[in-house]
């Protein structure tokens, strides 16, 4: 007879199917260990918090795979100084793995019971200080608080460019990593840096993002 696994145990799993995968950043892992994922999926899905898949989480939307989380919150190359642009917030579990590595998470969807549900959980595990939440069209990105030191999108956007407004917001010297793709359901991990004279493009993975959608709905909800 075996014995269940544990949601500890099936963390440490995916803790080290990470490691595999090379994320090597220990305070990357570090954060994926501290946030606790089941409080971010369905309650019925908690069990599979620790899986390394896309996990439902309502409004035909996904809490992004684990691994994905890793290493684009890697590639990202954050420090407690920097202050980061997230577009599609959905549960918010990115957003609170960003808050453990960076300065202040700024962090905009467009559905409201999504972004609600999110507060919510910032607030439950104390890192509302750390995150700004707002409903919005993360096309437009958010100028108020722009510059950003980097900008993260978590859904997939069409065609080769990053939206025109995300890249007025980065500031120079500033990392951006969006799934760009030709296709709405499949596209490929772009990160650009933005020098003094234009911008440096790395292409990675293929991976399958919800789409970034143009607007706001007519009903947010
Ligand atoms: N980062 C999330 C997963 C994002 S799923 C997490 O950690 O759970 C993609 C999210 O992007 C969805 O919630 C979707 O509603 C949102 N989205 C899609 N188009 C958008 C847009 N134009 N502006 C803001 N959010 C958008």
């Amino acid at each position: 007879m075996t014995w269940p696994m544990t949601l500890e145990d099936r963390k440490i799993r995916l803790l080290l199917s990470l490691r595999r995968a090379g994320i090597t950043n220990t305070a990357v892992l570090d954060a994926i260990a501290e946030v606790p994922r089941e409080q971010f999926v369905p309650s019925d899905l908690a069990c599979r918090a620790y899986e390394d898949c896309p996990l439902p989480i309502g409004h035909g939307q996904t809490i992004s795979q684990p691994q994905v989380v890793a290493y684009m919150t890697q590639a990202l190359v954050l420090n407690d100084r920097l202050r980061v642009l997230e577009i599609g917030t959905g549960s918010g579990y990115q957003a609170a793995v960003l808050a453990r590595l960076c300065r202040h998470v700024y962090t905009v969807e467009r559905l409201r019971s999504l972004l609600v549900e999110a507060r919510r959980r910032f607030t439950e595990l104390g890192v509302s200080h750390a995150i700004s939440t707002r409903l919005g069209d993360g096309n437009t990105g958010w100028a108020e608080e722009a510059p950003f030191d980097r900008i993260i999108v978590t859904a997939g956007a069409l065609g080769t460019e990053p939206p025109p407004a995300l890249i007025d917001q980065l500031a120079v010297g500033g990392l951006l990593i969006i799934p760009l793709g030709s296709d709405r359901w499949e596209q490929r991990l772009v990160r650009f840096q933005r020098c003094e004279t234009g911008f440096k493009r790395e292409e990675s993975w293929p991976v399958r993002f919800v789409p970034l959608l143009p607007g706001l709905p007519s009903d947010p909800d």
